[in-house]
């Protein structure tokens, strides 16, 4: 594919509605997000009915608004990639179906874009971090939606190593901010509390840490939370209380990330790096533990910019590029699937 070909990305499988136009030299020529925060804040989480018409009421502004940056007119895009899964199917289906109408209207090549492959794939988009990473290396996705220890082989190649058996470690932390009163997202209200307050006071359970393998338990941790919050005299943690549990929880989540990236690393001893991703990966107690253990492999812990952690149409579109480079492009016809494993992407 010529560097100065250019492909328009659209994400819209969760709670971010985004479009960007990218040049295949890793160029990002116009880029635009709108968090959904404010409509589904009322709610204490995402709702997946107002996430879809948000999607719909959004997305063609956007479209519009980063095809006007970048100077280009869709006849002039070498193809259009869109988030096809996994993420909730009312969003997806805006996309996606928004991205191949364009592709059909001016004939060309169209991409469904799994999420998670757009995540992993995101160390390697030229300028994103100081050292390009190489292949094979350990992606941790820690996000509202996922939890997974990946092996990224190669675009295409991906070995999941290990994942949660119940929520997604935002999820965790978006719950247990619930808990102590902080208001959704959660996790960066909970990480400011957390500053001001003792993590040994109130000492809380560490899932699975030591354990063989690299999956992950959140569960009991926020059962724990809650009872340290029932405990609590007259079952009202005063502001101390609040933050001293904040500050055990997001201790007991580090230890437990290191600890479970540490056995992904010895599952993949040809490892170049461990590379983050996700609103977690925004967490600094989380990246110093993880950096640390990262580091006791002699390796680095490579986080891009916290607007490519997080849900962006910059890694849709770098994903439809080097898709578009082997040649693998979608039928028109291609549904859009809420549940989709990276395993089942090998060509
Ligand atoms: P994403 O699913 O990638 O869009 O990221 C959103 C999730 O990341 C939510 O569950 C947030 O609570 C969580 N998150 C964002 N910032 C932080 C932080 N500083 N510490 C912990 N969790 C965070
Ligand atoms: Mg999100």
């Amino acid at each position: 594919m010529d560097t100065e070909a250019a492909v328009l990305g659209l994400e819209s499988s969760c709670d971010e509605t985004a479009a960007a136009v990218l040049r295949a030299d890793g160029t990002i020529l116009a880029e635009a997000v709108l968090s959904q925060e404010k409509e589904h804040s009322p709610y204490g989480g995402v709702v997946p009915e107002i996430a879809a018409r948000a999607h719909l009421e959004h997305l063609p502004r956007l479209v519009a608004q980063v095809m006007e940056k970048a100077g280009l007119e869709f006849s002039q895009l070498a193809g259009i990639a869109a988030t096809s899964g996994p993420g909730l199917i009312g969003g997806l289906i805006v996309g996606s179906t928004l991205g191949k109408g364009i592709a059909l209207a001016h004939g060309l090549p169209f991409v469904a874009v799994n999420h998670l492959e757009a995540h992993a794939l995101t160390a390697t988009l030229p300028g994103v971090v100081e050292t390009p990473v190489r292949f094979p290396y350990l992606l941790l996705l820690l996000s509202g939606g996922h939890c997974q220890c990946v092996a990224v082989e190669g675009v295409g190649r991906y070995r999941r190593l290990g994942t949660t058996l119940d929520d997604a470690v935002g999820e965790a932390f978006d719950k247990a901010a619930k808990l102590l009163g902080l208001p959704w997202p959660g996790g960066p209200a909970l990480e400011r509390l957390a500053k001001a307050g003792n993590p040994a006071r109130i000492p809380l359970p560490r899932p699975l840490l030591g354990r063989p393998g690299c999956d992950f338990s959140w569960s009991g941790l926020k059962t724990a939370v809650a009872h340290a919050v029932a405990r609590c005299p007259g079952g009202a943690p005063s502001d101390q209380d609040k933050a001293d549990i904040a500050a055990a929880f997001q201790a007991a989540v580090a230890a437990v990330l290191a600890d479970r990236a540490k056995h992904a690393l010895a599952m993949l001893p040809e490892a170049t790096a461990m590379v983050v991703a996700g609103g977690v990966a925004a967490n600094q107690a989380v990246r110093g533990a993880l950096s640390a253990a990262a580091a006791k492999r002699g390796l680095p812990l490579v986080a891009p910019p916290i607007r490519l952690c997080t849900d962006n149409a910059v890694m849709v579109a770098w994903a439809g590029v080097e898709r578009l480079r082997l040649g693998l492009t979608d039928e028109l016809g291609h549904a859009p699937r809420p549940r989709w494993p990276l395993e089942g992407l090998a060509a």
